[in-house]
């Protein structure tokens, strides 16, 4: 009896739908859950960078892309969710990878961040982040929950790809990280968080070149790949023991510093070498060329750098989402800076400048927020404004969204899942209203965020986590 009631059940679920099951928590957020969806006379952006394609009909079939191509040439299934997409645009949702789920919570001189489990996750998929990376982690514990239960349809948020605990040397930075006390801890660490599910690591500013050398051996006997935020090692250095990405573009660079001691950070040197660096030195040359050779990839993460310029003071319009003694902080921080780091603006640009030859010449780009800093990079509104900022940068509006969708992919061997919108793969989509060549800045108008075929109502995932930043 116990059997055959199993099977009838087994049965039950494979006839009578796809559709995963969401608490209703998340299911407030779901405005399309389908079987089959039309989304009719749309332009599509397809992020492997090939022009933009109008008139365009989409077809999910469950959570999978059945058919994509002119509209005139594709017939859209009776019993289909009709969608016009006249106006509209689409493109593959975000794979963004050095996202955290913690933010800036500083105390008097310390810098400190605090876990954000509950509104930035929302965030990420609110700003179209269908799958990410997170680049490092303060609560992996947490981290590795959140995931499991985004994938159970019990929290609303993106896949994720976590990475472990910071991997570092003590340092004068942060509270929140564990600190190796010798090289030794180092594939302990590896081996525990990886049996726990952590897919990646991150090496940070004070590790020694021995460390680097014990991860990455470690975590490539797994499969599993290292980045790195660097300061005590070159991003040479780096490359050749085989670190597999490195993030923060060339901002993290201490290639250029004077005197570089081995092992050792010293972050003013490290700076004042970058800003002496000339936009075609010979020796950032050299650097891309090496980088490239060695196929390691680089995530620029541009909104964590966006300098105090006039800009708005949360990059992509985020201010409302922070919790209101958050946003006065934050927003008197500005009003005292604003326009007074020019070497901050000319390093912004000159970084920028560096990576799209990088990207031009063959290199990895791939991108992400890191929503820390001066607390001014939120969740969800910073990815939306990477991609303005790629495009601002002089990136082609198909190159910074294959930028921030494929390369994401590729870089996490899932290229064949996800990543763009084909035929076949995931439906991970997004549909923005309006048209991104004519203006970047409607990337922030994204309507329904696709994750794997159930759509998800941008706007009200945004609002719902309004004053909430800085506190859960
Ligand atoms: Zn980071």
């Amino acid at each position: 009896m116990k059997k055959i009631s199993f099977l009838a059940v087994l049965l039950f679920i494979g006839f009578t739908a796809y559709a995963q099951e969401f608490t209703p928590q998340v299911q407030r957020f779901i405005s399309v859950n389908s079987d089959l969806v039309a989304i009719t006379n749309v332009t599509v952006i397809d992020g492997t960078g090939a022009p933009a394609k109008t008139n365009q009909t989409v077809i999910l079939n469950k959570d999978r892309i059945q058919e994509i191509g002119e509209a005139s040439k594709i017939k859209t299934p009776a019993n289909a969710k009709i969608i016009d997409g006249s106006g509209k645009t689409i493109i593959p949702g975000l794979v963004m990878l050095h996202e955290h789920l913690f933010y800036t919570k500083p105390f008097e001189n310390w810098f400190s961040v605090g876990q954000m489990t509950f509104t930035f996750p929302r965030l990420y998929l609110a700003g179209g982040v269908t799958t990410m990376r997170t680049g490092g982690s303060i609560q992996p514990q947490t981290d590795l929950n959140v995931k499991k239960w985004i994938l159970e349809g019990k929290m609303t948020g993106p896949k994720m790809d976590v990475t472990g605990p910071f991997i570092e040397r003590e340092g004068p930075r942060v509270p929140e990280l564990g600190f190796l006390g010798n090289t030794d801890e180092v594939a302990k660490i590896v081996n525990y968080w990886a049996d726990k599910g952590v897919t990646s690591f991150k090496v940070y500013n004070n590790i020694t070149q021995e460390d680097l050398k014990v991860c990455v051996a470690e975590a490539h006997k797994r499969g599993l790949k290292v980045t790195g935020h660097l300061c005590s090692l070159t991003y040479e250095e780096a490359s050749n023991i085989g670190i597999d990405n490195l993030e923060h573009g060339f901002m993290a660079s201490s290639d250029f510093a004077e005197d570089k001691q081995e092992n050792i950070c010293d972050p003013f040197a490290a700076r004042t070498g970058l800003a002496k660096e000339n936009l075609n030195g010979d020796n950032i040359n050299a650097l891309i060329e090496l980088l490239i050779k060695n196929k390691t990839a680089i995530t620029s993460t541009p909104v964590v750098f966006e300098p105090y310029t006039g800009h708005e003071v949360v990059p992509g319009g985020g201010l409302d989402a922070l919790a209101p003694q958050v946003r006065e902080r934050i927003q008197n921080g500005y009003d005292s800076r604003v326009n007074r780091d020019e070497q901050s603006i000319n390093l912004f640009n000159k970084n920028l400048k560096w990576l799209k030859r990088f990207h031009e010449k063959g290199g990895l780009l791939v991108a992400g927020t890191d929503p820390t800093g001066a607390g001014r990079t939120v969740a969800g509104y910073a990815n939306q404004r990477t991609v303005e900022i790629f495009v601002e940068a002089g990136f082609s509006v198909t190159e910074a969204i294959k930028i921030s969708t494929y390369n994401g992919a590729l870089f996490l061997k899932k290229e064949k899942e996800i990543g763009t919108v084909e035929k076949g793969k995931k439906a991970d989509l997004i549909l923005i209203d309006g048209n991104l060549e004519q203006n970047i800045k409607n990337i922030r108008k994204m309507e329904i965020v696709f994750k794997e075929g159930v759509g998800f109502d941008s706007q009200k995932m945004f609002k719902s986590v309004k004053d909430q930043v800085g506190l859960n």
